[in-house]
């Protein structure tokens, strides 16, 4: 089934019977080539580009849940290559670079809208830092502007520009950066991996990992035993019990982030706004709703539900950036288990087992990084070898301390990424 202008109208006219389902429910088989443990994001994509890019096609997704129920359906949409640091600066330019042909190659619409992101400073120091950000994303080619405070006001008049403590100086311009549908990037990946015969099983929870004499030999889950050439970890919040069933232990800790969304209001943030001084982002959705996040809740938990003192501080930050928020009445809020690693960044790497390789580390940005991970994922087991653009994605970094990339430079703290 394709979709087209066409196929809408003519279903339109004729009662909508016509569309079929986007995915088969198979049942699992007993042996897969590949098994990919996760059903978010970055599992489907890596589902999709085995298939596609490597003509692989005995692949199998078991998810937990059902498919985008985790972090991919539960994030604030934010698209964007805005790193500074060599490693994650070719990943992300990477990913944005796959975004951008997404809709057509998936034929589905991600709502994918490059409606610019603008990162504000609010001290000389920070202006400093965020010139050097944009002067390493020019140089990756990719979209910076450096925009003064008028030139910020223009984008963005309902900011508090003279607030006392936190006076906007500026912002670093990305235009194309933006925001994307999330859970249809899931429905998206997961559609055209099934078209390519990828065996998508839900409500499959892996519940060990089988290794004889150094190698991955499958899974067991909940479906039952399940035999495999190559198994692959991407699981997200969970990455650190399930590499746990392979005897690893991983530097990952997992976190909540929460996120709310107001009702529903006419266009008012035509952009992504991120502020400078507390940690709040916030983008406006196709239905009206303000959609915007802060800070992880700073313990360790795998609660997928958040405490109220991280609300009370998101609240904060966006009552100093932007008062007029102050009459928006919050509509929902969640919670998701973030992986973060010890320095913000993530990893796509192979272990010591044979056959077992490990997708995670992605801290609260990993929505963007989905079409890029699964790309470098899927090219990584197939060929044996990293893909270029996540050649840094190294495990080993966090043992030996080479090839560290702090991009917030905060130290090994998971829970200050
Ligand atoms: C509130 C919030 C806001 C965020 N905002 C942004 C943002 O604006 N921009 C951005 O780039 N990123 C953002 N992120 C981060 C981003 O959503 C995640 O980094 C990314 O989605 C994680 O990868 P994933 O999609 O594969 O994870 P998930 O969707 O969580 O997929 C992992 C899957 O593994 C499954 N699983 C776990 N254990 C097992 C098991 N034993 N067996 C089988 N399956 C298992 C889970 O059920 C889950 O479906 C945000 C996250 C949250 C929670």
């Amino acid at each position: 089934m394709r979709f087209s202008g066409l196929r809408v109208l003519k279903e339109g006219l004729t009662g909508n019977r016509g569309w079929t389902a986007h995915w088969r429910d198979p049942e699992p088989k007993p042996a897969y080539d590949i098994v990919i443990i996760g059903g978010g994001g970055h599992g489907l994509a890596t589902a999709y580009y085995l298939a596609r890019e490597h003509g692989l096609r005995n692949i199998a997704v078991l998810e937990k849940g059902y498919l985008g129920g985790g972090n991919v359906g539960r994030n604030t949409t934010i698209v964007r290559a805005n790193y500074g640091l060599p490693g994650n600066s070719e990943f992300y330019s990477h990913s944005l670079k796959l975004w951008e042909g997404l809709e057509q190659e998936l034929n589905f619409n991600v709502m994918h809208s490059q409606r610019g992101v603008i990162n504000l400073f609010h001290s000389d120091g920070q202006r400093d830092a965020y010139a050097r950000r944009g002067n390493a994303m020019v140089n990756q080619g990719d979209d910076a502007i450096l925009l003064d405070r008028d030139g910020v006001r223009r984008l963005a008049p309902y900011l508090d520009f003279d607030n006392g403590r936190f006076p906007v100086y500026g912002g670093l311009y990305h235009p194309r950066g933006g925001t994307a549908r999330h859970d249809a990037v899931a429905w998206g990946y997961a559609r055209g991996a099934d078209q390519r015969g990828v065996d998508l099983i839900q409500n499959c929870e892996v519940t060990g990992i089988d290794i004889q004499n150094g190698k991955v030999t499958g899974v067991q889950t909940s479906r039952g035993a399940i035999r495999a050439g190559k198994v692959g970890i991407v699981v997200a919040g969970r990455s650190s019990q399930v590499a746990a069933m392979a005897g690893m232990r991983l530097p990952i800790e997992s976190h909540v982030l929460q996120a709310f969304v107001t009702e529903g209001l006419k266009p008012v943030i035509d952009t992504v706004v991120t502020f400078g001084m507390g940690h709040f982002y916030i983008s406006q959705s196709d239905k009206g709703g303000l959609v915007f996040g802060g800070d992880i809740d700073m313990y360790a938990s795998y609660a997928a539900r958040g405490n109220l003192p991280a609300v009370e501080h998101v609240m904060e930050a966006g009552m100093a950036l932007m008062p007029m928020i102050g009459k928006a009445r919050v509509l929902r809020s969640w919670g998701g288990i973030m992986d973060m690693s010890p320095d913000g960044s993530p990893v796509i790497d192979r272990t010591g087992i044979e056959g077992l390789y490990l997708n995670c580390g992605w801290c609260y940005g990993g929505f963007k990084a989905v079409p890029g991970s699964g790309h470098c994922f899927a090219h990584l087991l197939a060929t044996g070898r990293p893909h270029a653009a996540a050649a840094q994605f190294r495990l080993d970094r966090f043992r030996t301390g080479a090839g560290i990339m702090d991009e917030e430079g905060t130290g090994a703290q998971h829970n200050l990424h």
